[in-house]
Parts: C-alpha cells; sequence; structure tokens
C-alpha cells in the first residue's frame, strides 16, 4: 500500500458523470485512493509534503479496464495451427485453443500470465477480468496467476473455466478450483474471482446444474461465453431445446453478477432475457473479426439497456486498439459511417467496464477519477495539435492515442511504471523466461494437435 502521492502540473480527465478536463490540474492519492482532484496550484499549496510526480503537460487519466482476456493466450503468438487452415470458429477451438490449454503446465500459467501483465502496465491497463483453462495443471492454477497479479501490482477477477471436454473428473475438479478460488480470493485485496465455464456447447445439462449448485451460497455469478459462433445455439437447441440464454437462465446462471462474452448469435428474445436479468455482455471485436464469427449487435444491445462492456479476449492489453477496433468495425459490416459513435464506444469501455470492475471491486470503483475511488491511474504523453474538450475527447482518443503514449501506470496508489520504466516486473526476464519455456509448450501442442486433424 502506498503513502501519500501528489501527481500534478497535468491536465486530469474525469468520466463521472461526464467527461470533464481539468487543465494545470493534480490529483492527491493518500492510502491507495484517490483523496482530491482539483486545481495544481491548490494541491501543491495544501500537501506540500507528499511525494510527488511531475506530470509534466501529460494526461492524468483512470486507468483501463479489460473486461474479458485469456492470459494464457500469449503463448499461441507465432504458433503454426498443424493441417489445412480452420475453416470456422469450431474448428479453431478443436484445433488451436483446446490442444494448447491441455498443453500448458504451471509454469507456463504462471510465465503467459506475467508476461500479459507487463504488457497491462506498458498500456495502462490496470483492471483485468481473465478466463483461464489449463486441464493438465488445474488445481491451484488461479493461486498462480493471482501470485502473479499481486507480484504485478495490478487488479484482475479471475475464474477458472468448467467445461465437459476432458470427461467428467476434469469438470468436477474445475468446479472445484472455482469454488475454492472464490472463497481464497476473499484475503486478497487486489483479487477477486468469479465462477468459471467455457460455453454452453461444452456443457451438459448435470454439469450446469452442478456448478449452479456449487455456486450458491458463495455470493458470486458466472463468467462463460456466449453465442460466439452459431454452432452455440444450434448445439444447445439440440441438446435443451432451448436457445443459449434460455439455457443459461434456467440453470440460474445469468444476473447482475454474471459476465456472458460476445454474445454475436443471440436474438431478440435471448437480448431481452439479459436485459431483464441484468447480466453483463462483453464485446471483442479484434477477436470475432479474426474468428471470422461475425458482428455483435452492440448498438441495439446498448439501445436495449445490455450493459455491454469491452474485452480483449487475448489480443494485446493496449485497450484503445480495441476501441479502434470496435468504431472502425461497426461502419463497415454496417457500411454507415455514423455507426459506433465515439459516446457508444466510451459507454462500453469507460462507463459500462468501471461499473463491472466496481462490482468485483465495490471498494476500489476502478475506472473512476473521483475522490475515494482507487488511486488507478495513468499518465499520457499527449499533446493535442487540434483543440482538445471535454466533448472531443473520444474522437482524440480514436484518432491520436497511440498505446505507446502511456509513460506512467499507477495501481492502488502504487507506481508499477514510472517514465516507462517498470518497477514491479522485470520485463527482460519475463520474456526471456517466456522464450525458453515456449518451445517444450509449443511441441506438447503439435502432438494433441495432430490427433484433431
Ligand atoms: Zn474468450
Amino acid at each position: 500500500m502506498a503513502e501519500s502521492l501528489l501527481i500534478t502540473n497535468g491536465t486530469v480527465v474525469t468520466w463521472e458523470p461526464d467527461a470533464e478536463l481539468i487543465e494545470k490540474g493534480a490529483v492527491y492519492t493518500e492510502g491507495g485512493q484517490i483523496a482530491e482532484v482539483g486545481k495544481a496550484a491548490e494541491l501543491e499549496g495544501r500537501y506540500p509534503g507528499a511525494e510527488r510526480i511531475d506530470a509534466r503537460g501529460q494526461l492524468i487519466m483512470p486507468g483501463n479496464i479489460c473486461a474479458h482476456t485469456h492470459f494464457y493466450g500469449a503463448f499461441a503468438r507465432g504458433m503454426a495451427i498443424p493441417g489445412p487452415a480452420p475453416k470456422d470458429f469450431p474448428q479453431i477451438l478443436e484445433r488451436l485453443w483446446w490442444p494448447l490449454d491441455q498443453a500448458l503446465d504451471e509454469e507456463a500459467v504462471r510465465s503467459s500470465a506475467l508476461v500479459c501483465l507487463v504488457d497491462a502496465i506498458k498500456h495502462g491497463t490496470t483492471t483485468l477480468i481473465d478466463h483461464h483453462a489449463s486441464p493438465n495443471a488445474l488445481e491451484g492454477s488461479l493461486d498462480v496467476i493471482a501470485d502473479a497479479v499481486d507480484q504485478a501490482g495490478l487488479r484482475a477477477a479471475l475464474c477458472y473455466e468448467v467445461t465437459d471436454r476432458y470427461g467428467p473428473e476434469s469438470s468436477k475438479a474445475s468446479i472445484e478450483e472455482n469454488v475454492r478460488f472464490l472463497k481464497a480470493a476473499r484475503s486478497r485485496p487486489n483479487v477477486a474471482a468469479t465462477f468459471g465455464l467455457h460455453a454452453s456447447l461444452t456443457l451438459d445439462e448435470e454439469t450446469l446444474a452442478a456448478c449452479a449448485d456449487a455456486a450458491r451460497g458463495l455470493e458470486t455469478g458466472f463468467h462463460i461465453h456466449v453465442a460466439e459462433h452459431e454452432a452455440d445455439e444450434y448445439d444447445s437447441l439440440n441438446k435443451s431445446g432451448r436457445r443459449v440464454i434460455d439455457r443459461l437462465q434456467a440453470h440460474g446462471i445469468l444476473g447482475e453478477r454474471t459476465i456472458v462474452a460476445h454474445c454475436v448469435h443471440i436474438d431478440l428474445r435471448e437480448a431481452e432475457i439479459l436485459r431483464d436479468t441484468r447480466t453483463w455482455v462483453t464485446h471483442q471485436p479484434r477477436s470475432n473479426m479474426n474468428n471470422g464469427v461475425g458482428v455483435a449487435d452492440v448498438e441495439g444491445l446498448l439501445r436495449l439497456g445490455v450493459p455491454v462492456c469491452l474485452g480483449n479476449d487475448g489480443f494485446s492489453n493496449n485497450m484503445w486498439a480495441e476501441w479502434k477496433t470496435a468504431y472502425l468495425l461497426h461502419k463497415v459490416w454496417h457500411r454507415d459511417p455514423r455507426r459506433a459513435n465515439g459516446m457508444d464506444i466510451v459507454q462500453m469501455a469507460i462507463h459500462n467496464n468501471a461499473a463491472l470492475a466496481g462490482m468485483f471491486f465495490p471498494e476500489a470503483s476502478p475506472g473512476m477519477l473521483v475522490p475515494g475511488a482507487a488511486a488507478d491511474l495513468i499518465l499520457v504523453d499527449y499533446h493535442p495539435t487540434t483543440p482538445l474538450s471535454a466533448g472531443n475527447l473520444p474522437w482524440h482518443i480514436l484518432f491520436g492515442f497511440e498505446a505507446s503514449m502511456v509513460t506512467t501506470t499507477i495501481c492502488a496508489g502504487r507506481v508499477l511504471m514510472r517514465d516507462r520504466e517498470l518497477l514491479t516486473l522485470d520485463e527482460a526476464a519475463i520474456t526471456a523466461r517466456s522464450r525458453e519455456i515456449v518451445p517444450a509448450v509449443w511441441e506438447r501442442y503439435n502432438g494433441i494437435a495432430a490427433q484433431t486433424l
């Protein structure tokens, strides 16, 4: 826990309830929380003894939030998938992701998490919601990731994905891992837990019921992929006579603590159920484009009142790249440049992501730059060449910001990167270790993937 810190001489960007810029502003933090926000001259006079960070005219902003990611995805970078190129998303799962998660050992779980946490600090992403799978290094895997998160000094909500694809013993063990970690996370201030489920298409009726039973009394929701590809909907109809969202609702899986990722192929009734149950949806446009699964109707969902958040699904933790992709994708999809307004992107990436992170960390209120919220802050070395105002800020971010402009990252009042120097993680050592262990992971992957051809 950091003592007091005065970040001064910057332009403070707050978003709650509306965007506001404080020129020549400052933020004073104490005990890991934002204590005061205001003009630099006033705060400097009031807190003369505080350790200072001179923002040198940079923007002082709340840290970014990623609503859905997979740390272990880092090990897929540059990996060759054996055989002919997968023709659709179900084949991508069978040939890429499922053999890869089976190839992970404990060291690979730790290493891939650290690689992503370095990336998150460098890109100013201070809260991440991860979805993990490592069936051959299952028990305790969430502790391994949580330790890495604590070492980094970031904030994360973790879960283990329950699936039936590795047999009943493995699904039972993964339910136990969620239950165990939901209890263990209570003593970790910067790590939260939820109950992970892979997707309707790899979960049978008994397992879904067992998960709902196991979660009862633990004050948790679930984190599950929904209708990423139409195969999920057809599988659910075949298995249960219900569409995916109806099926999950029947099992008591939905609600205001549950995250459903993607929702590319849900229908209108499913959207209404999501709204009525206050279930969170996450949108991952880079992943959807890469997998060729289609485009979620996020504008329609937002209009309906569904809280849609922005995640990255294992892509880089540069959330502004996800902003830009969302902004562009819906325009080309509809052939209409008026679609996906900058304020829609802000609604997802700022307001809804902050509300979702606040569900996991109610006392921290991550993503809010207001007194009483956690001091999760970044400095952005952006000096606009055109007028910058609260009203046009989203378009400065969309057209002017680059990930490399993040120079300083602070989480819970602790400086994790200062002037681009990482203070909690040794990037060179983490990178070297990752390159050392990945060849063996890829070799195991190749052996498993070859059997899917
Ligand atoms: Zn995902």
